[in-house]
């Protein structure tokens, strides 16, 4: 472990350290943000009645709208003269929120992203191949920062270029990548398409995040990549990768959350009510260390379910892989529809790999899912049996018809370094 200390720190000590944090907070949001000091105002918030975490709930939540509304500083915390780096959310649902850090902040972005690196399977003296994206996007500097803290050696590679990137993974070495799980997809296909051997490839360990992704591409990867491959989660607002990551040893049990910067609740998403551990709704942050970006129950609109893991190495609290954002949820003729569910299903068939594609339309009053998945090596796409299997399956566990379309390797576009969208509205 990166930070033993904290990292198996006793539940009851945990809950202490972060009352301490959290009321520090608290204080000084109230005072330093004026759009929280309005808020507490105008919903009759005294700061005395706030005893602990325990009355989180008696508290606002702060919105993705909160955020653009105060675009792109208003929501600072600490004048500019103490700001060290400014990021911004990578604009996947709308305009980009910015986003600010301290020294200290950057400290703790560090710190986490190190813990996440050794839970992934890393170790000081290794060389971090970095496929995240540089710039604005915290994916390549978050990675990058934690890695050199941890004692790696950085290949700052960045996003795209998949030849290039081969090349490197081939030469320079490295026994850690960390992308996309969609661009890890991308790679372990050249690399067969290429002939590149990957029992001769340095690389042990793949952190792959910044979209949902499920076993289907994790068997993908690990086998195509000849690699241990896990999760690590994070958001611009909260802090960037490393909010959450899973542990190599513990995989498909959840991804621990650093609790002691980020306290997490999972509420309905309806009524915002607190939902027990365990049951699915959307994650809500309160980040209780930040300085320069502090955040009060932030809305992630990620669904997931969150819950203490007692045979886990670690104290801190777990969360399942994410299902998918609230708003990516398609509704199809009155049923809930997130795309990792397809996936899901996908993983069940050997003649499919999870290169897919979901295309809804709509036929007069009636929206219709097109299902455009590839299969793998030698399988008849026109064999009628494998179309009926699929959509069998897609009916009897998601609950909804579906049409399938079966193609050969390659016709579905494929991520070139960043997030790849798997749906296509065509409703409009
Ligand atoms: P944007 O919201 O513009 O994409 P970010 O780059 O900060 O901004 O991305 C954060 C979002 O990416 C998260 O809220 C979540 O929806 C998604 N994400 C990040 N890591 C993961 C992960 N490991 N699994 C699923 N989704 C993830």
């Amino acid at each position: 472990m990166y930070n033993q200390a904290i990292e198996t720190l006793p539940l009851e000590e945990l809950r202490a350290l972060q009352n301490q944090r959290f009321s520090k907070m608290l204080r000084r949001i109230y005072h330093h943000v004026p759009f929280y000091n309005a808020l507490f105002k105008k919903q009759g918030i005294h700061l005395e009645d706030i005893k602990g975490i325990e009355d989180l709930p008696k508290l606002p939540f702060t919105r993705k709208t909160d955020l653009r509304d105060n675009y792109p500083y208003k929501m600072f915390a600490s004048p500019m003269h103490e700001i060290r780096r400014i990021h911004a959310s990578s604009g996947t649902t709308g305009k980009p929120t910015v986003v600010g850090y301290t020294h200290n902040d950057l400290e703790v972005f560090d710190e986490v992203v190190a813990r996440s690196l050794v839970c992934a399977g890393a170790k000081p003296g290794m060389k971090l191949h970095n496929a995240y994206g540089y710039g604005l996007f915290t994916g390549g500097l978050g990675m990058h920062g934690g890695a050199t803290k941890l004692g790696m050696a950085v290949i700052p590679v960045s996003g795209g270029m998949t030849d290039r990137q081969l090349t490197i993974l081939q030469d320079f070495t490295p026994e850690v990548i960390c992308c996309t799980p969609s661009y890890a997809q991308t790679l372990a296909e050249e690399c067969k398409k290429r002939g590149i051997d990957t029992e001769k490839l340095a690389v042990k360990y793949a952190v792959l995040g910044a979209e949902p992704w499920t076993e289907a591409i994790r068997k993908q990867v690990e086998e195509g990549l000849n690699v241990t491959a896990t999760n690590i989660y994070g958001l611009s607002e909260i802090m960037g990768p490393g909010v959450s990551q899973e542990d190599f040893e513990e995989k498909g049990t959840g991804s621990y959350i650093w609790e002691d910067h980020f306290f997490p609740e999972v509420v309905d998403r309806d009524t915002g009510k607190p939902l027990p551990y365990g049951e699915e709704g959307v994650l809500v942050f309160t980040t209780i260390t930040k300085e320069a970006f502090p955040l009060l129950r932030y809305w992630t609109n990620d669904i997931c379910s969150i819950y203490y893991d007692e045979k886990a190495k670690r104290t801190h609290i777990k969360m399942s892989p994410i299902k998918g954002r609230a708003d990516d949820m398609l509704i199809i003729r009155g049923v809930n529809l997130f795309y990792t569910q397809v996936e899901e299903v996908i993983e069940q068939f050997d003649f499919l790999v999870p290169n897919y594609q979901l295309i809804v339309t709509r036929e007069g009053t009636l929206d219709n899912v097109l299902v455009r998945c590839e299969v793998a090596e030698g399988v008849n796409i026109n064999d009628p049996k494998f179309v009926n299997l699929l959509s069998q399956k897609i009916k009897n566990t998601i609950g909804l018809s579906m049409k399938i379309q079966l193609e050969s390797i390659g016709s579905i576009p494929r991520s070139q370094g960043g997030k790849l969208s798997r749906i296509v509205d065509r409703r409009n």
